[in-house]
C-alpha cells in the first residue's frame, strides 16, 4: 500500500461517516518516512454528546437482539476481516511500522476475538440456587451492563478495538471507542466491516480527538456505564479516578516491564535467540514484550553474548520490504523515549552489547539494543521502554531471581526458562502478574484470560473471564402468587 491508497479519516457516529467539515484535524504520521499519510478530524463536544446519545439508542435495540443474532453478527464480521485482511494488514504496517507478515498475523488475532466473542455470548447461562422456600426461585442472570467507553494504543491497533468491540457486542453492549490517533484507519476498517456486517446504528461508534477532552465528558455521561481502558499507567489512573467518582466499572490494562527469569538447565543459545525474536517483535512496543532478562550467573555471559548477536543480525528496514525482520518504532516520541533510556543506563555504567543508537534514515527507526551492567537506579530498570530495548542481568539462586522479578510496581508478563517443572510451578506462584508463559513466549490467545496486577491494571479481557466483564448479574427472585 502506498500513501496514495490511504483513505479519507473521519469519525463514525449512530452509523454514519462524519467527516471533517469545520472540525480541527490532526496529521497521521508514517512512522517508516515521517510523511503525513492523512488528516484525523477531532471530534467536538457535539460529536461527543452525539456519540452517548446514539450508544444509549443503540444499547436499546442491542439489549433485546438475541444472542444467536449477535453470535451470527461477529461472525460475519470476523469473515469480512479474513476476506480483507490483506488491506487491513497493510494499513496496520503503514501506521505502526511493524512488518507485513507480523500485520497480517495480528489481522488473524483480531478476527479470532470476533469468533470467540461470538462462541462465548451463546453461552452466556445463569444460575439457579436452590431455595430454601418451597415454590420460590432463585435465578442469578447475566446481563449487558449498559454503553461502554473504550480507549485502546495504538501498538496492536486492530487486536484492542477488536477484543473491547468484540466483549461489548458478544454480550450486549453499545459502544464508544476512542482509538489512539496515531492509528486510526486500522481501527475505521473494522468499524466499516461492522457496518457492513450489518450492525444496526448506534451499536458501534468512533471518535477521535482532544483525549482528555473525549475522555472527560465521557466519563461524565451518565448513559455510559462501563470504561474498558487499554494505555499508559498515568493515564489509566486518571480515567480510574473519574470511573470511581461516577460510579462506573472498569477494566484497565496497563503498562509492564516483563521479567524473564533463565535457568541453566536450558539450551541457552535456543532461548536467547527466541529471546531475540520475542523481544523485537514490534520494535518491542507490545505490553507483554520481555524486557528485564535475569540469567543465572554461570550463563549469564554466554546468554548475553548470544542474544547480543541475535539482535544485531535482525534486518531493521522498509516494514513494507518482505526482507525486513524489525520496522521503526511508531512515534518520534518513543524514539526520544528509548535514546534518553539508553543515555542515562551508560552515563550510570551500562555495557551497550548491541544496538544503542538511531538509526540515520528518515522515520523513527531504532537499533535492537541490548544492554548489560543495567543497575537498579538507572531509568530503563525502572521504566517500561516500550521500545527495541532489552537489560540483561545476573541471579545466584531462583529466590534472588523472584526478588528482582518482583521489585517494580508492574506485574503484567512475566517469563520463565528451565527444564524444571516442579522450579517453574513454584515460580508461577511466587511471580507477582497477571501472566507466567513457561519456556515459551505467546501471552495471549482470544480464548485465554489477559490482565495485569500492582500498577499493571485491573480486570481482565479475553477468555469467559474477559467476556463477563461487559455483564453484571441481576438476581431475580420468584415466588407464586
Ligand atoms: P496512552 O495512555 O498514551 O494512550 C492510550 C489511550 O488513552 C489512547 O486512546 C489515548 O488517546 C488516550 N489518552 C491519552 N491521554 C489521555 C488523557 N489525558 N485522558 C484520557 N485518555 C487519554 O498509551 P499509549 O502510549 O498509546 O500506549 C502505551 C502504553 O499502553 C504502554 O504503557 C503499554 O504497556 C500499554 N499497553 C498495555 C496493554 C495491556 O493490555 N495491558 C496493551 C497495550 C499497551
Amino acid at each position: 500500500m502506498t500513501n496514495a491508497a490511504y483513505p479519507d479519516l473521519h469519525l463514525w457516529i449512530g452509523g454514519r461517516r462524519i467527516e471533517a467539515g469545520g472540525r480541527t484535524t490532526e496529521a497521521v504520521i508514517d512512522p517508516a518516512t515521517g510523511t503525513t499519510l492523512g488528516l484525523l478530524p477531532h471530534a467536538t463536544t457535539g460529536d461527543v454528546d452525539a456519540a452517548v446519545a446514539a450508544a444509549a439508542d443503540g444499547f436499546k435495540v442491542w439489549r433485546r437482539t438475541s444472542a444467536i443474532e449477535r453470535s451470527a453478527l461477529l461472525r460475519r464480521t470476523a469473515d469480512l476481516m479474513r476476506a480483507e485482511a490483506g488491506g487491513l494488514a497493510a494499513l496496520i504496517t503503514l501506521e505502526l511500522g511493524k512488518p507485513l507478515p507480523e500485520a497480517a498475523r495480528e489481522v488473524e488475532t483480531a478476527a479470532g476475538m470476533f469468533d470467540w466473542a461470538a462462541e462465548e455470548c451463546r453461552r452466556s447461562y445463569g444460575r439457579i440456587i436452590p431455595s430454601r422456600t418451597p415454590g420460590h426461585r432463585l435465578m442469578a442472570l447475566r446481563e449487558p451492563v449498559g454503553p461502554v467507553a473504550a480507549f485502546s494504543g495504538w501498538n496492536a491497533p486492530a487486536i484492542t478495538p477488536a477484543r473491547k468491540i468484540a466483549g461489548a457486542l458478544g454480550a450486549g453492549c453499545s459502544i464508544i471507542i476512542k482509538p489512539s490517533e496515531g492509528t486510526p484507519a486500522a481501527a475505521l476498517f473494522i468499524a466499516h466491516m461492522l457496518a457492513e456486517a450489518g450492525l444496526p446504528a448506534g451499536v458501534a461508534n468512533m471518535l477521535f480527538g482532544n483525549p482528555g477532552m473525549v475522555a472527560d465528558r465521557l466519563m461524565e455521561a451518565d448513559a455510559i456505564r462501563m470504561v474498558s481502558f487499554t494505555g499508559s499507567i498515568p493515564v489509566g489512573k486518571h480515567l480510574a479516578a473519574l470511573a470511581t467518582r461516577t460510579m462506573k466499572r472498569g477494566v484497565f490494562e496497563l503498562g509492564g516491564h516483563a521479567p524473564v527469569l533463565v535457568f541453566p538447565d536450558v539450551d541457552v543459545e535456543a532461548v536467547a535467540r527466541g529471546a531475540a525474536a520475542a523481544k523485537f517483535r514490534s520494535s518491542g512496543q507490545i505490553c507483554t514484550s520481555p524486557t528485564r532478562f535475569f540469567v543465572h550467573e554461570t550463563i549469564h555471559d554466554r546468554f548475553a553474548a548470544a542474544f547480543a548477536e541475535a539482535a544485531s543480525a535482525i534486518r531493521v528496514g522498509d516494514p513494507f520490504d518482505p526482507a525486513t525482520q524489525m520496522g521503526p518504532v511508531q512515534n518520534a516520541r518513543r524514539l526520544e523515549a528509548i535514546d534518553a533510556l539508553v543515555e542515562d543506563a551508560r552515563r550510570n555504567g551500562a555495557t551497550v552489547m548491541a544496538g544503542g543508537a538511531r538509526i540515520d534514515r528518515p522515520g523513527f527507526f531504532y537499533r535492537p539494543t541490548v544492554l548489560a551492567g543495567v543497575t537498579p537506579s538507572c531509568r530503563a530498570a525502572n521504566e517500561e521502554p516500550f521500545g527495541p530495548l532489552a537489560l540483561v542481568a545476573s541471579f545466584r539462586d531462583a529466590e534472588e531471581a523472584v526478588a528482582l522479578a518482583n521489585r517494580l510496581s508492574l506485574g503484567l508478563a512475566s517469563y520463565v526458562f528451565t527444564r524444571d517443572l516442579a522450579l517453574a510451578d513454584r515460580l508461577s506462584a511466587e511471580i507477582e502478574c497477571g501472566n507466567v508463559v513457561v519456556n515459551h513466549w505467546l501471552v495471549s490467545y482470544p480464548e485465554t484470560p489477559f490482565g495485569g496486577v500492582k500498577d499493571s491494571g485491573i480486570g481482565l479481557e479475553g477468555g469467559s473471564e474477559g467476556f463477563q466483564a461487559f455483564e453484571q448479574v441481576k438476581f431475580v427472585s420468584l415466588a407464586p402468587h
